[in-house]
This record gives C-alpha cells, structure tokens and sequence, in this order.
C-alpha cells in the first residue's frame, strides 16, 4: 500500500495523524497510519478486540494522562488530585450501578493485573486453586507454569465433557472435594456458552471456597444483561474494560463491601504504584456509554451475529463447538475442512480475514498446529454489522478454508473481504 493509499484508508476508520506526531516523529506516524489502514481493510473477528468509541479515546488523551495518583480518593499520596479524585469516584460510581456491585476498583492495567490483584487479595503463595485448565480454556493467569499463577499457587484443572464440550459440574465437584482449594476459579477466555455462576457459588460454598469470577471475556454482556451477571455470586470479579465494553485496555474489579479493603489494598500498593487516571477516566466514559440503549443494541448484534456466523460454518462443514453459542465467541474445528487452525488462521489473514488460531478441548493436534479457530463478533458488531453480514463472514471463512489452497478463491474472498471492511469500516 502506498503512503497516500494508506492515509486514505486511515481516514475512513477515523484516523489521520495528528500534525504535532507527523512533526517530531514522521517514521513512527506512518506506522500509525499504516495501522489504521490495515484495521480499515480488514475485519477484526480477533475474540479480545474491539473499536474503542471515539468519547474514550478523548478522555484517554485527555490532561489526566499526566497526573500522579498514588492511592485512592480522597487517600491519594500525591497533591493537586480533588480533580483527578472526582473522576474516579465517577468511575467507580457507574461500574457499581452498572454492575450492581458493592465495591469496584478501577485501577487494575489490565485483566491479568485484576487476576493478581484478586489472587494477592485472597490467597497466600502455595494455597490450592481450582480453574478451568488451559487446554480447555482457561487463561495464562489460572495456572499457566509460564505466569505469576503458575508459579505461586498450586493449580487443579477442570475442564469441559468430551461429547458436548460443555462445563462439568460434577467433574468440578469431584475435584472440589478431592482437593479442598482456597479458590475455585469460574470462566475463561474461550468457552461460548453461559457459565453457571450460581452452580460454581453452590461448590464453592461446600467447600469452603472462595469463588472468583474470570469475566474479562464477558464483562460488556453482562453490563448489557445479555448474559448472567456473577457479581451476586463470586467473591471477586474480574473483568476487563477493553474487550466488549469498548473502554480503554484495561482491568476493573467487582467485590462484596467485605473485601472492598482487601481488594483495594491488593491492587494499591500490593500490585501496582500510581493509578494510569487518563484510563480510569476513559473507564467512566466507557461505563457510561456501557448504560445506552445504543450499547445494548450493539451486544444484541454481536451476539445475534455470533450465533449466526456458527449456523453458516457449520452449513460449511466446520464444527462449532458445543453446537453453537450464547455469546460473541465461536470456536469452531476446522479439521473437517482438512485444514489446521494454524493454516485456518494463516489463509484467513491473507484474505483481510482476522481470526484466532485456538486449540481445542481433547485436541489431538499439537499445541504449535492446533485444530480450531476462535472469532469473536465484537468488533464488528460496535462497526454496525448483525446477523446477514455475519452469516456472509462465516461462508467467506468456510470457502476460503474448503476451498483449498487456490489463488482464485481467496483473491476473490479477500475482494469481498475489502468490500465489506470498507463499507463498515467508519462505524
Ligand atoms: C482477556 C482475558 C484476560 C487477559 O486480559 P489482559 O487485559 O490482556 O491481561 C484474562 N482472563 C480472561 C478470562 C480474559 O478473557
């Protein structure tokens, strides 16, 4: 792409380079530039992004960007914060309306720092914890040997049955009881049905365990009601403001009023120094749009378009795991269409197609080829595209992925591909 093509393309997703930045730093404006280009020619199914609104970006470059708030409101370290103080309160406020949380802390840099935070509120190094198992979709920071998690606390899996690929909450019992653990971790970043917070609080309670909800992945479905709100029922919640709720990259944490001190301390000063407050006020701003009808019609489109865009991988010979999904997230297995999720994913991108390579539960491919794909209806849902555009995506993945390695096709599929980025691509 030329740099003049490229500006072009920048400027259709709302993005050109400020002068003061093409200025001091032409090389990496152009970068910028060609980033923008590049999300603008192709669509973002990637379960994690998302388009964050033009209000939260403001509020992100905004002068809060350059102040130091060590602590918390009206408790803060350092001078010159009644301003920064009112921001917070303001985030806090809505996360606890929109949530209908006793306490929120907003100050977590991201969902694995929430994660820390509510390990370090609630555990102590070498305690036992129960969570989803990576390979059937739990996150790095539920046990990963790779992370803190890992590392510190002694992790039991439970994962999901091999016919439906659904939780097992006998399974999760057994091993409850077996091994007594501190914590008992509900979630994970890739299981596209309802999690049952409530049979979770049931084991947990028989145990004598807390319970900590994962929720980064679904955190804009439950502000939305569109999917069941753990707050009543785990101790800790962490979610993410960055995923589905179109906030700033970044970690929110939901507690009852009991551990409201024990959380608070967790993240300040037991995990991170001064708070980003330029984050904390495009959280608020998030959380306020997070209210809007604009918003819920937004996550009805992304879930209605999840659903939709499984049914037409699966009418193309793909597999979508536990048949279909309650959220954003299809995860599908591609091996029926004789293709690895690494080639899936290669052959995809080529094509503008933007999507996630993903092992599955009980895969038997190896870790480094996998046999699934995971998308997410996100992003392109907060661009204004439902259920046609999606079910269209799905065939585009299918016949790109059926059809085998020809030119042709995905020439032809990443024209259509370009079509439909551009026509969407301002919102
Ligand atoms: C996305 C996600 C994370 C990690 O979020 P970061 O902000 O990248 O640290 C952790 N857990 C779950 C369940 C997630 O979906």
């Amino acid at each position: 792409m030329t740099v003049t093509n490229a500006s072009q393309a920048a400027q259709a997703v709302g993005w050109e380079a400020p002068e003061a930045l093409l200025r001091a730093d032409p090389e990496l404006a152009d970068l910028l530039t060609g980033e923008a280009a590049r999300r603008g020619e192709s669509l973002q199914l990637l379960a994690g992004e998302n388009v964050t609104s033009a209000a939260v970006l403001a509020a992100l470059g905004g002068p809060l960007i350059d102040k130091y708030a060590e602590g918390y409101p009206g408790r803060r370290h350092h001078t010159g914060c009644s301003l920064a103080d009112a921001a917070e309160l303001l985030a806090v406020d809505r996360a606890e309306r929109l949530f209908a949380a006793d306490h929120a802390n907003v100050q977590p840099r991201s969902a694995t720092s929430a994660m820390l935070a509510a390990y370090a509120a609630l555990l102590k190094p070498g305690d036992v914890v129960l969570a989803m198992s990576l390979e059937h979709g739990g996150h790095l920071s539920c046990g990963s040997r790779a992370n803190f998690s890992g590392r510190w606390f002694d992790f039991i899996g439970y994962g999901v049955h091999e016919q439906d690929n659904l939780i097992d909450l006998d399974q999760v019992r057994e091993l409850a009881k077996l091994h007594r653990p501190k914590a008992i971790i509900a979630g994970g970043i890739s299981y596209p049905r309802h999690i049952d917070w409530a049979g979770f609080r049931k084991i947990a309670d028989e145990v004598d365990a807390y319970l900590i909800a994962s929720a980064a992945q679904v955190t804009g479905l439950v502000a939305a009601g569109a999917a069941p709100s753990p707050v009543p029922y785990a101790d800790v919640t962490v979610a993410a403001t960055h995923k589905l709720l179109r906030g700033p990259r970044g970690g929110l944490l939901l507690c009852t009023a009991e551990l409201a001190d024990r959380v608070d301390r967790a993240v300040f000063p037991f995990t991170q120094g001064g708070a980003a407050m330029n984050e904390v006020a495009g959280k608020a701003v998030a959380l306020a749009q997070a209210g809007t009808p604009e918003f819920g019609a937004y996550i009805r489109r992304a879930v209605d378009g999840a659903r939709s865009l499984a049914a037409a991988m699966e009418r193309g010979g793909a597999r979508p795991l536990t048949g279909g999904t309650d959220t954003h997230l299809v995860t599908v297995d591609v091996s029926p269409l004789g293709v690895t999720g690494v080639e899936a994913e290669r052959r995809c991108a080529a094509a503008g197609l933007m999507l996630g390579k993903c092992a599955l539960p009980y895969d038997p491919a190896p870790a480094a080829e996998t046999s699934g794909i995971r998308l997410g209806t996100g992003a392109v849902a907060a661009q204004g595209m439902g259920e046609s555009e999606l079910t269209e995506v799905g065939e585009l993945v299918t016949s790109l992925l059926s059809g085998g390695a020809e030119s042709q096709v995905g020439a032809r599929i990443g024209a259509r591909v370009r079509e439909l980025a551009r026509a969407f691509a301002g919102g």
